[in-house]
């Protein structure tokens, strides 16, 4: 029989692992519908042409998408990111301004595998459509900020810049282009070839024979019109008003060509070098006319789950994801205690966890200690002649006999009241 293996880029989310991610999306869930976002879930499939739109300078278009024709004869993509889809649902629904959406889910790229980078990976991310208002490129950057902030996260550093508009962007990207043609001799051979496509992205160039070029290259600051640098004045200050710290920095492009005025990033200071990005976002007014919709701003952001996983497990923050059991029944006798007290704890709030197959009073209580539960329900032939139930605490041992028809009540003494899942039978 063949034997087979994950695709390259692509990995199994095992338990405990999948329960934190889980937790990481109720988080930003949580974060966000407090600021009245409602769940989107696009389609993780599109019509080819709504990703081209992300511009064909960019990498995700024309290296990494994932893109077939059905059997329908249509030329289909896997999403590269939802920021394009979300502006597609805009423009096919017209939904009432602002629209303020969050969503979750898988994206792919093909990518090179590595660490913190894969082929299909994970986002949360925000998109507001319908405002040019600079205050809430703020909100939204301080939402990811808060996000941050609640997993625990302290070593993330917001790192922001503005593009400015199409014409202001256009003349810089003239610039940028003039100026690194005149030292192109200097640049290295993967920025020479980035600079015929996307000499903005030459800025984003780490490698070290780049370093005089990019550090001599034009300021987009010096393009921006007044328009541009105020509304950027009132993001900083929007920022600066609600405490979330910042760098400024000019060499900021990120790798989407959509953006307009507002970019920003995240960053996590505890992850290595070249995969520290956790999230990112910006303005990106233009888009939604790209697909066809009325001219509408655009400001969001998205958020590497992996990676934001990576930064949690490196400053040691947001627990494991282990699912917490609170008793563990253990019965000798036909199993059918197990089953009923199982599911009248369960029914109470709690949780419940018992054994199968007729297992030993031995192999029972190994599986309960290894379930983590803080205690084991133990049904043996005196309790099930009597009705009772003897309830030992796994950290102290101590043990207390109780009738099964008290055991939610003698928990709930220790462990609390919980809310109910559904009427007790
Ligand atoms: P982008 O959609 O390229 O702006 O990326 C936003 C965030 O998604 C990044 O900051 C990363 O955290 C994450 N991300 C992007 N590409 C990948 C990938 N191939 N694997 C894992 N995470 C990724």
């Amino acid at each position: 029989m063949p034997s087979f293996q994950t695709s390259p880029g692509t990995r199994d989310i095992l338990p405990p692992h999948a329960g934190r991610w889980r937790a990481l999306t109720d988080v930003f869930a949580d974060t966000v519908q407090s600021a009245g976002y409602e769940c989107i879930i696009p389609p993780m499939f599109e019509d080819l042409g709504v990703f081209l739109r992300l511009g064909e300078a960019t990498d995700v278009v024309t290296k990494e998408m994932y893109d077939f024709v059905d059997k329908g004869d249509r030329h289909i993509a896997l999403r590269p990111e939802q920021t394009a889809g979300v502006c597609r649902a805009f423009a096919q629904h017209r939904p009432v301004t602002p629209w303020k959406v969050w969503y979750s889910g898988p994206n792919f790229r093909y990518e090179k595998p590595q660490a913190g980078r894969y082929r299909q990976f994970d986002q949360v991310g925000v998109e507001v459509l319908g405002s040019d208002d600079a205050l809430l490129d703020a909100e939204v950057i301080s939402l990811a900020w808060q996000f941050f902030a609640r997993l625990g996260l302290a070593k993330v550093e917001l790192v922001v810049n503005s593009l400015g508009d199409a014409p202001e962007r256009g003349a810089y990207i003239d610039a940028l282009r003039a100026h690194f043609e005149s030292r192109r001799g200097e640049l290295s051979e993967e920025s020479a070839a980035t600079l015929a496509r996307n000499p903005l992205r030459v800025l984003d160039s780490k490698r070290p024979a780049d370093a005089a070029a990019v550090a001599s290259a034009p300021r987009i600051s010096s393009f921006l019109s007044a328009e541009s640098a105020s509304h950027f004045a009132a993001v900083l200050a929007g920022l600066d008003a609600l405490g979330v710290p910042y760098r400024v920095n000019e060499m900021l492009v990120r790798g989407l060509d959509y953006y307009r005025r507002t970019t920003f990033e995240f960053v996590s200071l505890s992850l290595d070098g070249a995969q520290n990005a956790v999230g990112g976002g910006g303005r990106y007014d233009g888009l939604v006319e790209d697909l066809g919709g009325p001219a509408t701003g655009g400001v969001g952001f998205a958020i590497g789950v992996d990676r934001t996983l990576l930064a949690c497990d490196a400053e040691g923050v947001f627990g494991t994801g282990a699912v917490g059991i609170d008793a563990f029944v253990v019965d000798v006798t036909d199993g059918m205690a197990a089953l009923r007290l199982t599911e009248d704890l369960r029914a109470a709030g709690y949780t419940a966890d018992r054994a199968f197959d007729g297992r030993s009073m031995k192999s029972q209580m190994k599986a309960a200690d290894r379930s983590g539960a803080s205690f084991a329900v133990i049904v043996g032939a005196d309790e099930a002649a009597a009705a009772t139930c003897t309830v030992r605490d796994l950290s102290s041992s101590e043990q207390v006999t109780v009738p099964q028809s008290g055991l939610v009540a003698h928990l709930a003494a220790t462990l609390g009241t919980r809310t109910p899942r559904r009427n007790p039978r």
